[in-house]
């Protein structure tokens, strides 16, 4: 394991913004991590854990403790079927996600094609259970193998135990801190059909008289992501964001009636969809344009995204007081005209 001292943080994240970890650690291995650990605890310095640097906002002033980054590489198909017929994959948290995605889709196994083109590694999409049209990663993980910070265990967490819900889990919720994700093992269907259940991909394929096959709707989410600046394209200004800056907001019936006064009172109606059965979850790209921050707004080094209004883009040299300030001000606009609370996505490192 080799301890590294002072290293930049912003290039190893993708909105490029932040100071340096003042001890950092690349680890290709558990013992590596267990390592690091050790030289944390013993040196009391604050540890971090870095996965693909994709859903960060780093401070300016960088991390004064280890910063580790989880390198363990690896993807393993399993000749073994669940009691379902799916296969396993035993995926390194260090390996890049759309990788994995790639494997699964070339060994045609249905489950993670609408998850292609999402930056970032294998060990983040537990946390935040990564979801995009119509999957999230609760659907298809088996396991989870973690390294408990309480009592230096390793342990492998069954589906149930990872408490996964809208964007969520026991990672960052009620155990945030505690575990840190090492492989992740998912159970993908072996020739099954892709799913195509969301307008950006029913539009996409609209017109053809075939079902589109799994790299098919791969290529298609893919294309969509670069249409919307979400997906790394060398050379694409729009790509050095943290991806989505607010969570779309899930709303009570009560809340969402209020929305929907307020936007009917205007003439206009919010995009929204059922969710957690009593609740209902509206677009907050929706609400970030409507409330005066259109695609392309700001004409500083940070701005908005000119193809998603809900990324905040560095458009060079960027400081994270910078897009703390534009955040607030989205988030006080969108609060006084539609009475929405937009949460932020993007895990905040060193503030
Ligand atoms: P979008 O597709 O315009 O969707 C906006 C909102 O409408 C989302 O809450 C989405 O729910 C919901 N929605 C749209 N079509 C739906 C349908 N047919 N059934 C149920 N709900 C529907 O959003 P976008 O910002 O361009 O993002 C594209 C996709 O990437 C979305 O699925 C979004 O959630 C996902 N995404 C995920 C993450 C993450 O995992 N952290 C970050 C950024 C974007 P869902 O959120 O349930 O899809």
């Amino acid at each position: 394991m080799e301890l590294l001292e002072n290293i930049p943080l912003a290039p190893l994240t993708t909105i490029r913004i932040g100071g340096a970890a003042k001890y950092f650690v690349d680890a290709h291995s558990i013992e590596e991590v267990q390592q690091a650990v050790a030289s944390s605890r013993s040196r009391e310095l604050p540890l971090f854990v870095l996965g693909g640097g994709s859903n960060l906002l780093v401070s300016d002033r960088g991390w004064p403790g280890l910063v580790l980054r989880i390198a363990i590489p690896g993807i393993e198909q399993s000749s073994r079927h669940d009691e379902h017929g799916r296969i396993i994959f035993d995926v390194g948290a260090g390996e890049s996600w759309d990788r994995f995605v790639s494997r699964a889709v070339m060994a045609h196994c249905a489950g993670v094609e609408c998850l292609s083109g999402i930056p970032g590694s294998v060990g983040g999409t537990p946390v935040q259970n990564v979801g995009a049209y119509g999957q999230e990663v609760s659907e298809t993980i088996e396991s989870v193998q973690v390294l408990d910070l309480k009592d230096g265990q390793l342990r492998e967490l069954c589906r149930e135990a990872c408490g996964f819900g809208y964007r969520s889990s026991i990672f960052n919720g009620s155990e945030r801190g505690r575990f840190i994700v090492l492989r992740v093992r998912y159970a993908l269907t072996p020739e099954g059909k892709p799913c195509s259940r969301y307008a950006d991909l029913q539009r996409h394929f609209a017109g053809r008289e075939t079902q589109p096959n799994l790299a098919e709707t791969r290529e298609a989410v893919r294309h969509i992501r670069a249409l919307k600046g979400m997906l790394i394209v060398p050379g694409d200004a729009d790509c050095f964001s943290a991806g989505s800056f607010f969570k779309n907001p899930v709303l009570t019936l009560e809340q969402h009636q209020d929305l929907e006064r307020r936007a009917a009172s205007r003439g206009l109606a919010v995009p929204s969809y059922p969710a957690l059965q009593t609740h209902m979850k509206v677009s907050a790209a929706w609400l970030v344009e409507r409330s005066g921050f259109a695609k392309g707004h700001g004409d500083g080094r940070v701005g908005i995204s000119s193809k998603h209004a809900l990324a905040i883009v560095n458009r060079g040299e960027a400081t994270a007081v910078e897009v703390l300030a534009l955040k607030d001000q989205i988030q006080h606009r969108v609060e006084a005209i539609w009475g929405v609370h937009l949460e932020m996505e993007p895990v905040m490192v060193g503030f």
